[in-house]
């Protein structure tokens, strides 16, 4: 049997790419090492999948971090709108929630895995399950090109086929079977990869006290991130965070992370939270005049209490160098003053980031320089495409590598 198309990954990119191809009548195979379809899509947007974002186009590139230029051909081939309504037409209600973020009507990410399941099934899309690829099979042709014939299975069969698209993912979660086997086979061509790191992940500090901390979520926050050495903003942002064992975590730090992998890899970045980002400095200390006269016969840990949550209370006090028996009455201007700075300013050193059994997508990957934008095929091996997060392409959270990984996917199967 000598198919026309071979994916190998049955997770967003690979269904999507597989739905593509077998839509314009190729004879289509998937092969996935695991023993059922999408289980990195099952735990997205904690269990519910956020699947895509309904933004503007344009609007949507705002939000990539890595290569949002390659994406240009495959996000307009393929919007947001051609995503939700090929997923609705298979069974799954949406809804669209703040943010442009889009869910599934029931709040179940197995609704988005079904929906797309039907959909390959639907263009007799033949599926493999529980079986490795292990190597690309290929052939030099009469003119010296390197052509992509097949793939190599874990069983030491031989499958044949005119084009071979890899899906296999990155290497966050590798419990889902991403495990970076793309790398490896795109390597062998001489394909760069450009160096991996795991991203959208909590932030390792080298400060000990946020573990006094851990489990303490803080809304309505800002951050900015910079580099140590110079000084230069990287990142600023406003949301929530949360406190964790080694450091920090939460929806802020998770898109803070991205810029941190992008710029600083393995070197060190001043992160400094503001607690009160509505106050001035002087309106803040003019708040804290206040608190200070109506408590002025009170400790200071005990005046204070106001302020923040209760967890952060000794921490805050500790950190100000101001005993917390000190009576309100005694502490001086300048000690006040200090105290609003390290409230609008409260300082963390990060250095370094989460691992890749916690991070939700890999930054790096096959360098798109060597991809054609236009048809997601190797510029290195004829019949052989690319598709999703193998690729050197990440963005923010808020449905936007899922729709990289629908996009580039379809784009790719479409080409085949
Ligand atoms: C916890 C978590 C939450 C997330 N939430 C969201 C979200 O809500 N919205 C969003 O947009 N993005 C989210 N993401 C990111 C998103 O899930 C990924 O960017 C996307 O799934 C990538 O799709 P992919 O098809 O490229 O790769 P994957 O989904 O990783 O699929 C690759 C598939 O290839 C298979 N495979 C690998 N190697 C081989 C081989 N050698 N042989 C056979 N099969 C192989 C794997 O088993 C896997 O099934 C989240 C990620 C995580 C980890």
């Amino acid at each position: 049997m000598i198919y026309d198309v071979c994916v190998v990954g049955c997770g967003a990119a690979g269904m999507m790419a597989a739905y593509a191809a077998a839509s314009s009548g190729k004879k289509t195979v998937i092969i996935e090492k695991n023993e059922k379809a999408g289980k990195k899509i099952y735990i997205t947007g904690k269990g519910r999948c956020n699947v895509t974002n309904a933004c503007d186009v344009t609007d949507f590139f705002s939000h990539v971090i890595t290569n949002e230029k390659f994406l240009y051909s495959s996000i307009y081939g393929f919007t947001a709108m051609d995503v939700m309504s090929l997923i609705e037409s298979y069974g799954c209600n949406l809804k669209v929630e703040r943010g442009e973020r889009v869910f599934p009507v029931s709040d179940h990410s197995s609704d988005i895995i079904k929906a797309m399941v039907n959909a390959v099934k639907d263009k007799d899309v033949e599926i493999r399950f529980n079986t490795d690829v292990t190597d690309i099979l290929s052939e030099t042709d009469g003119e010296g090109n390197t052509v992509a014939t097949g793939v190599k299975l874990s069983d030491k069969s031989k499958l044949t086929a005119k084009k071979v698209i890899i899906a296999t993912g990155g290497l966050s979660y590798p419990s889902t079977g991403s495990t970076g086997d793309g790398y490896k086979f795109a390597e062998k061509f001489g394909h760069k990869i450009v160096p991996t790191a795991p991203s959208l992940v909590a932030l390792v500090t080298r400060e000990k006290w946020p573990s006094d901390l851990m489990g303490l979520s803080l809304k309505n926050v800002s951050v900015n991130l910079s580099d140590k050495a110079t000084g230069k903003n990287i990142y600023n942002g406003f949301g929530e965070m949360l406190f964790t064992h080694f450091g920090v975590s939460g929806p802020l730090i998770l898109t803070a992370s991205c810029y941190y992998v992008k710029k600083f890899r393995g070197r060190e970045a001043d992160l400094s939270i503001d607690l009160k980002p509505a106050l001035d400095e002087e309106t803040l200390d003019k708040r804290l005049v206040r608190e200070f006269e109506e408590n002025k016969n009170k400790n200071f840990a005990n005046a204070v209490g106001s302020l923040f949550p209760g967890k952060l209370i000794p921490v805050m006090v500790k950190l100000s160098g101001i005993s917390g028996e000190r009576k309100v009455h005694e502490i001086t201007r300048e000690e006040r003053l200090s105290f609003v700075k390290l409230i609008k300013n409260l300082p963390l050193t990060v250095v370094k980031t989460g691992d890749f059994n916690e991070a939700v997508i890999t930054q790096g990957g096959v360098d798109v320089k060597e991809v054609n934008p236009h048809t997601m095929e190797s510029k290195k091996v004829k019949n052989l495409y690319f598709a999703g997060e193998v690729l050197d392409v990440d963005a923010q959270t808020g449905g936007y590598n899922l729709q990289i990984a629908w996009s580039t996917g379809h784009l790719a199967g479409e080409s085949c």
